[in-house]
């Protein structure tokens, strides 16, 4: 045959449509999805006959005009397009807030409560008690409260929203004092000059690099009085200066300061806040309810912040909190009261889906050894070394079974925590390391990622590690299935 007699060969769209594989199809999906469909895989087989040298011809196999066999395929092409842009993958790079993963996996209690509340109607902003309007603040006030130690909370999209408001809300047209050692960059953009100059509060730094003392925050300050005497004309660079609004401390989240260091602690500064009758405000960053030390994490912790005495305190809530993407705001009710009614409030609220999750998740850290059970990153923080060991050798085995030809090995790997928190944290683990004789370790690095459910992996000294401290036993399955091609 030739092309010509070929290209007249290929059935019209109609008569493919008509297939009974697809009637149903078209019920479910809608007519428009189906006939894009058909027309794509007509369209594929007009384009390779196309492509044809002239000697090829003869050798086409007309078996794919087969109509039933382009319904099949044209069914199976829209199972393939139903699939989403953002979807699950499998994490074995042992770095447990992974960024660019979607930072804290959720608890299964955040989950069925995400459910439960999405699916219908529910008591957002009712108090189903009185009949009446109730406020989305109330939903975890008290239980943020009861954990914490604050007076209040609020909760905002995530913790660069949480700062913006804390500065706006009481920094606006005020300087605020920071240490030159924490005027952090979080990535993304975010860094502490930027958003104070967006807040419209006045950046007022201090100290050194490496060295800040109490007193360096102390000879900043400035009255109302102060800065309204305070002439232009006798500072060098002919700069205004404003009344002091508040004293803040910024955690080092993705970088340490070592060597000839000084730094003001969170006492020290509460301290000269009361003299001064001025908030001290911490952005604490990671939102670690616990003291989870005894396992090689020494980073501050919420209660223990705010059992300092500080006036606010903001964090995420998808960092070391372990729950759904969030800024977490708490402390003295009088100043909460001013940024719930500061008019980004509203801009920056959240949804009942993320209360939901935050709700369930924040009810495990109630005893701490529930918390560390059942909240994904806290039990991946907590893993034991015997543990991840026996995971490690299971998950070998099962590697194994799937290709024979592969050869497994269990490495101890150094973990870490990731998303820009505990950046000197190394956390001591196994990983599996897979080597084919036929196949370079960027070879099944590729071929993992191109699974159904794509297995994110590491490579280290030209070696495939696949580290299981961040991966889930149920994932285990499917990660040895990968190999099975
Ligand atoms: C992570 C972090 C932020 C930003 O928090 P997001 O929730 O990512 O918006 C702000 N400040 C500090 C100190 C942080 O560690």
């Amino acid at each position: 045959m030739n092309k010509k007699e070929l290209l007249r060969g290929i059935p019209k769209i109609d008569d493919v449509l008509r297939q009974e594989p697809l009637v149903f199809v078209s019920e479910e999906k809608g007519q428009v999805a189906v006939t894009k469909a058909a027309r794509s895989v007509i369209d594929e087989i007009r384009n390779e006959i196309l492509a044809l040298k002239a000697e090829e011809t003869d050798k086409f196999d007309t078996g794919v005009f087969d109509l039933l066999a382009l319904a099949e395929k044209t069914a199976a092409r829209l199972e393939e397009d139903e699939s989403n842009n953002l979807y699950p993958v499998i994490n074995a790079t042992g770095t447990i807030l992974h960024t660019n993963l979607g930072r804290a996996p959720l608890c299964r209690d955040a989950v069925e409560n995400v459910k439960a509340v999405a699916c219908g109607y529910s008591n957002l902003e009712y108090n189903v008690s009185e009949g009446k309007r109730g406020s989305r603040h109330d939903i975890v006030n008290n239980l943020i409260a009861e954990l914490t130690g604050a007076e209040d909370a609020m909760v905002v999209n995530n913790n660069a929203a949480a700062t913006m408001i804390v500065l706006a809300a009481l920094g606006a047209g005020k300087e605020i004092i920071v240490s030159r050692s924490e005027l952090v960059e979080i990535g993304g953009a975010f860094r502490i000059p930027d958003i104070m100059e967006q807040s419209g509060a006045y950046l007022q730094e201090v100290g050194c690099s490496n060295k800040t003392k109490v007193s360096d925050y102390e000879n900043a300050i400035m009255t109302r009085e102060q800065a309204e005497e305070y002439d232009p004309d006798l500072d060098r660079r002919g700069m205004l200066r404003f009344e002091t609004g508040a004293l803040m401390k910024v955690h080092k989240s993705n970088y340490d300061i070592v060597g000839f260091t000084e730094e003001a602690s969170l006492e020290d500064l509460v301290k000269l806040g009361k003299k001064h009758d001025l908030p001290v405000i911490f952005d604490m960053g990671n939102g670690l309810m616990l003291d989870m030390s005894e396992y090689g994490l020494n980073e501050p912790n919420v209660p223990a912040s705010l059992a300092t005495g500080i006036d606010v305190i903001l964090f995420s809530g998808d960092k070391l909190l372990g729950g759904p993407q969030a800024g977490i705001i708490c402390g003295k009710k009088k100043y909460i009261k001013a940024m719930k009614k500061h008019p980004l409030a509203r801009a920056m609220r959240v949804d009942k889906m993320t209360f939901a999750a935050l709700e369930a998740t924040l009810k495990k850290y109630s005893d701490s050894k529930i918390a560390i059970r059942d909240i994904p990153i806290l039990n991946m923080i907590a893993s034991s070394e015997s543990d991840m060991k026996a995971k490690a050798e299971v998950l070998a085995r099962m590697i194994e079974a799937a290709d024979s030809k592969l050869k497994t090995e269990i490495v101890p790997v150094e973990d870490q925590i990731g998303g820009g928190s505990a950046p000197m944290v190394r956390l001591p683990g196994f990983a599996v390391s897979v080597t084919d004789e036929k196949k370079s370790a960027q070879a099944i690095e590729r071929m993992l990622r191109k699974n159904k459910i794509p297995v994110i992996a590491r490579i280290h000294d030209d070696r495939l590690l696949l580290c299981v401290r961040t991966l889930l036993d149920e994932e285990l399955v499917t990660v040895a299935d990968a190999f099975n091609k």
